[in-house]
């Protein structure tokens, strides 16, 4: 797929993306983040709107403050509630004064925006759009350049840099389809995501992104026509990870597939298989990895083992 890449970007500072929007880039970059978190800072009427704070870093809450110079920050606003994105929320909140908005449902335990948004609404000059498949919880937002311009900010619903893990239950592969089938029938001109360089042209990459899922589902169907399989197997088999993280999301995606297949109709799910699989038992995920993958890592593990077969056909 043409994703893109860019150097590493200069730390600390704030970078020019579009008239009235700057990013700083989080020191957090890793293979499920890239360069690190993208923090944006947008000019509205009266100061600035702080677009995805990131991760829980002190430094990076210094920096992001530091960007904003003298104009006042007056809205925090979240893309979703992984914490690459939502960490440093309370911390900015608590230096600037400046409220939390996110969608109204937050999937973070313990935590409730302080504005909560439903899909449609207006913070700032951001229309929210109700985003869920990587995170339940995942909005994207419309906006407009000084020009007229329509872009969309897209959080890691889509990215310009790689495509995004989708890890049940937080993540839903069904909703994922439908929240690219929402962003296709749309027309912003540039996507500014939450990690990796500005998108031009995103609506290609959108058609792409869903033929690359509709690819696999009949991929992971031709296999369960021939036999039952479990997660980690048919994980190890279809893609060519060797890296304990990017395994640890082939299966989440590959899991996430067997689920929307079986909330159609054509698949279920038999007991899981006892034995631990060779692909299950060398997966140790570094720090932080829980945050993109969603779920405790006994979980992880645990559907790895999960097995999933046609459904019967019926007499
Ligand atoms: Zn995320």
């Amino acid at each position: 797929m043409p994703f893109l890449t860019e150097p590493e970007p200069q730390r600390g500072v704030p970078i020019f993306v579009l008239p009235g929007i700057r990013r700083v880039v989080a020191r957090n970059p890793s293979v499920m983040t890239y360069q690190g978190t993208n923090t944006y800072l947008i000019e509205v009427d009266d100061g600035l709107v702080v677009l995805d704070p990131g991760p829980k870093d002190m430094e990076h809450v210094r920096e992001v403050i530091e960007a904003a110079g003298s104009t006042p920050i007056r809205h925090i606003v979240l893309t979703h509630t992984h914490s690459d994105h939502w960490g440093a929320a309370a911390a900015l909140a608590q230096a600037t004064g400046a409220p939390v908005a996110g969608y109204k449902i937050s999937e973070k335990p313990g935590f409730t925006p302080d504005l909560g948004l439903d899909h449609g609404e207006v913070i700032a000059g951001l229309t929210a759009l109700h985003t869920p498949g990587h995170a339940a919880d995942h909005l994207c937002f419309e906006h407009f350049l000084p020009d007229g311009t329509k872009i969309l900010f897209s959080g890691d619903h889509v990215m310009s840099w790689s495509s995004s893990i989708v890890s049940p239950p937080d993540g839903d592969m069904l909703d994922y389809y439908r929240s690219l089938e929402l962003l296709l029938a749309r027309d912003e001109v540039f996507y500014l995501s939450g990690h990796g360089p500005l998108l031009a042209d995103p609506r290609a990459l959108v058609r792409e992104l869903l033929a690359h899922r509709q690819f696999r589902e009949r991929t992971i169907l031709a296999e369960l026509e021939q036999q039952d399989w479990v997660v980690a197997a048919l994980s190890a088999k279809l893609y060519d990870k060797t890296d304990p993280f990017l395994k640890a999301a082939a299966q989440r995606n590959v899991l996430a597939h067997m689920l929307k297949l079986k909330a159609e109709g054509y698949v279920e799910e038999h007991e899981p298989d006892t034995t631990p699989h060779p692909d299950t038992l060398i997966i140790t995920p570094p720090p932080g990895v829980q945050d993109e993958s969603g779920g405790e890592f006994a979980t992880m593990r645990a559907d790895a083992l999960r097995r999933f077969g046609m459904v019967a056909a019926r007499a």
